[in-house]
């Protein structure tokens, strides 16, 4: 790392708030999704938009990459530095600096954790409505830059919904707002753009987003299945039926295996599935609605419909589902999460096709997941300890991506491409898709230095996988880089990587 931008920042920030030892640079290597790992050059710990920018443009004038982080919980390597450079991790930008009642909503840096924010926000009526199952760990920053999802969204929408300008340091330093916080503004969306952005248009240092206001009343539900697929015919017949639940979660016989001890919730060994049923709204006629739900899930052979009756069952029951990933600990030593999404009405042949993944690769696969949105999380469970694990766990989880899109689902329903999913992109996207994005892309940065390496499919690979198809070529061999095809005669190059 040039010496000159190490001094410069040091003297901004003060040595405490500069982080260079390689020791120290290593827990900065990944986010959650260790599928790669690179160390950055240099971690700053800013504090104010104004120190962001002073940074940014002494990153510039050194020509060094620049990747933002917030608490790298993102499970698609998104936050990784993979060609090094410099991480601007925004951990002490956690001010929630004005909430404006009368408008509905808040400004804050992007460093507040996800819950804080709608702890802090309970006093007043509000909440934030968006709640990933990292919400005690992950940023609002982090929730932006990948449109993060959560049980509720089903209901209340991704962030994106939430979100009513950012304040941004651009890749050539220079600052801007994309909105004033007000919900319309005329013109492009610059705000829906950022959303989603993964951190490759320029750092978010301030937020205005929406508050929603805390539901009067909430009845939560736990119902039990013999087996996934009957969760799943009740999650599609009751959106089908008009019900528009705050949350429709699943967890499949595995799921309950890590977290019914754990979390106390007696429920019988022999249980299939697990589906959390939660409605909000004014108490009147709440009672009802939960009442038709429940109608189509014994319909749908549910074996057992357990309220949860006060505040704590209810809490209870949440923890269990938000935890689920971290108890899969019992279960074995590593996990892959998979990430992907299929219409709602085929969710029970998806997890046919998982369970048929599963027997292939001799690997257990759980599910928990945003059945309401059709936003599958297959969890592989194996031991990187053991020789070809981890590459047959990579290759059961392309497989299961590849089956979705096939289906007419999509690569990511809220984690994000990263690191992880650039090479599925083009089998959702064509050249002329994918050079749009970049072009956009280029307008904010031309020099393509912020999170390099990420989103877009790199080398001649992305050409290749276009073509697996026609020419009859195993996806996971291609993947795998176990067959190669020729480089393309004809074939220039966009956002950095090469087309066909
Ligand atoms: C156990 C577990 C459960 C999870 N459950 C969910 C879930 O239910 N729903 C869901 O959507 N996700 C979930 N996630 C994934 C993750 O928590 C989210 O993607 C979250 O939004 C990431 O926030 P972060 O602060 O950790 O961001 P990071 O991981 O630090 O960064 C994520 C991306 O945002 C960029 N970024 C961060 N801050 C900024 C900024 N200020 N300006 C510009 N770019 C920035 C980074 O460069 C990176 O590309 C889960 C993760 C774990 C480990």
């Amino acid at each position: 790392m040039d010496s000159t931008l190490v001094a410069d920042i040091t003297a901004l920030l003060g040595p405490h708030y500069v982080v260079s030892a390689p020791e120290a640079l290593t827990t900065y290597d990944a986010d959650a999704c260790v599928v790669d790992t690179h160390a950055p050059d240099l971690v700053v710990l800013p504090r104010s938009h104004e120190e962001v920018e002073a940074i940014v443009r002494l990153a510039r004038k050194a020509g060094v990459p620049v990747v933002a982080r917030g608490a790298g919980t993102g499970l698609a390597g998104g936050a990784t530095p993979i060609q090094g450079g410099l991480v601007i991790a925004t951990t002490r930008m956690d001010r929630i600096l004005e909430v404006d009642v009368r408008n509905s909503r808040v400004r804050v840096q992007p460093g507040v954790l996800n819950f804080e924010l709608s702890q802090y926000l309970k006093s007043y009526g509000y909440q934030f409505a968006p709640d990933p199952s990292s919400q005690k760990a992950c940023t609002i920053g982090g929730n932006i830059a990948n449109n993060a999802g959560g049980p509720h969204c089903l209901k209340y929408g991704f962030t994106a919904s939430h979100v009513l300008g950012v304040r941004l340091v651009l890749p050539n330093g220079e600052s801007m707002w994309t909105g004033d916080g007000t919900p319309y503004g005329p013109g492009y969306d610059l705000t829906g753009i950022v959303c989603g952005s993964e951190g490759m248009l320029g750092v978010v240092t301030e937020a205005w987003l929406r508050m929603t206001r805390l539901p009067e009343a909430v009845r939560v539900v736990l119902a039990l299945f013999p087996d996934v697929e009957t969760s799943c015919a009740t999650v599609s017949q009751t959106i089908a039926s008009g019900f528009v639940p705050s949350s429709l979660e699943i967890m499949d016989a595995l799921t309950l295996k890590a977290v019914n001890g754990m979390y106390r919730l007696g429920l019988p060994e022999d249980a299939g599935a697990a589906l959390l049923i939660e409605v909000d709204g004014v108490e009147e006629g709440l009672d009802t609605l939960m009442q038709d739900i429940e109608g189509i899930a014994r319909r749908n052979h549910a074996t057992e419909v357990r309220p949860a009756r006060t505040a704590a069952e209810q809490t209870q029951v949440w923890a269990a589902r938000k935890n689920a990933f971290g108890a899969m600990g019992r279960l074995a030593p590593t996990t892959f999460l998979v990430d992907t999404v299929v219409p709602r009405s085929k969710l029970p042949a998806a997890i046919r096709e998982v369970q048929r993944v599963s027997g292939e690769y001799h690997l257990p696969i759980a599910n928990v997941f945003h059945a309401g949105d059709g936003n599958l999380h297959p969890l592989v469970l194996f031991d990187r300890r053991v020789a070809g694990e981890s590459a047959r766990a990579l290759e059961a989880s392309s497989d299961v991506i590849t089956w979705c899109v096939e289906q007419g689902g999509t690569l990511s329903g809220e984690h994000g491409i990263g690191l992880e999913k650039q090479k599925f992109m083009t089998l959702v996207y064509s050249r002329e898709d994918l050079a749009a994005m970049a072009g956009l892309r280029h307008a904010f940065d031309p020099a393509e230095r912020f999170n390099p390496g990420k989103v877009f499919p790199q080398g001649s690979g992305c050409g290749e996988l276009a073509e697996w198809r026609r020419k009859g070529i195993a996806w996971r061999d291609l993947l795998a880089g176990r067959v190669c095809l020729d480089a393309p005669p004809d074939h220039d190059t966009v956002g950095g990587a090469l087309w066909v």
